[in-house]
């Protein structure tokens, strides 16, 4: 099953990737994830594109088309995937379109009043990827996954936030009608506590 996860920003595609990723046995790629890697290990990539994300930008979509492309060659995605940060417009959406085609779209759609205290709150582990919400979390310091040290993300302050949900608007959002126009897009509901957007995305992906 081959998936890409769609969301503002601060929706739950990180939190619900990890569950899906779970019961379906998909490898999990997030091309954030691939970038912070990139960074934390000062690779070429990685200090191209430092600068960007500390400043709440993307990558430039030729870059990250092909740190995709070369992602979802390896032999752990014949089978399937899950995609999540990617594609963030049309451009991606029609490259990737070229090379390897999504079977389903899940769009979590959450208010926008909820998305500044989803993300200001995010505590996120650089070990194993987890992400949670720190009025949930028992240790606060703690990966309660991994046992790792959390970490505030550089891109997750208020000002940072604005900017990245208005491109979000701005560039994602088209990629709603794009994909429901291809017959592939499953919406659910993410203002509802993560198990029950968990149960919904089983439901759809059952249909
Ligand atoms: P994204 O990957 O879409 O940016 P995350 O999965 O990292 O979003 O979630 C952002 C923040 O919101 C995290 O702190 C996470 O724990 C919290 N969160 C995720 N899903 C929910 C939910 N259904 N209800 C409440 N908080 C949530
Ligand atoms: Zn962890």
């Amino acid at each position: 099953m081959k998936l890409i996860l769609l969301g503002a920003p601060g929706s739950g595609k990180g939190t619900q990737a990890a569950y899906i990723t779970a019961k379906y046995n998909l490898p999990h790629i997030s091309t954030g994830d691939i970038f912070r890697e990139n960074i934390k290990d000062r690779t070429p990539l990685g200090l191209k594109i430092k600068e960007l994300i500390d400043a709440g930008k993307f990558c430039p979509d030729d870059l990250t088309v092909e740190v995709v492309k070369e992602r979802l060659s390896k032999p752990d995605c014949t089978e399937g995937y899950l995609l999540d940060g990617f594609p963030r417009n049309i451009f991606q959406a029609e490259s990737l379109d070229n090379f390897n085609q999504p079977d389903k779209v899940i769009e979590i759609e959450v208010d926008l009043s909820k998305i500044e205290k989803r993300i200001t709150g995010r505590r996120s582990c650089p070990k194993c990827g987890g992400s949670y919400h720190v009025d949930f979390l028992e240790d606060k310091e703690v990966c309660p996954s991994c046992g790792d040290k959390l970490i505030i993300r550089k891109d997750d302050t208020p000002e940072v936030v604005k900017d990245r949900i208005e491109i979000y608007a701005r560039q994602t959002q088209p990629l709603i009608d794009f994909y429901e126009k291809q017959g592939k897009l499953l919406k659910v509901d993410g203002n509802q506590p993560i198990e029950t957007v968990f149960e919904e995305i089983v439901k759809v992906l059952s249909k």
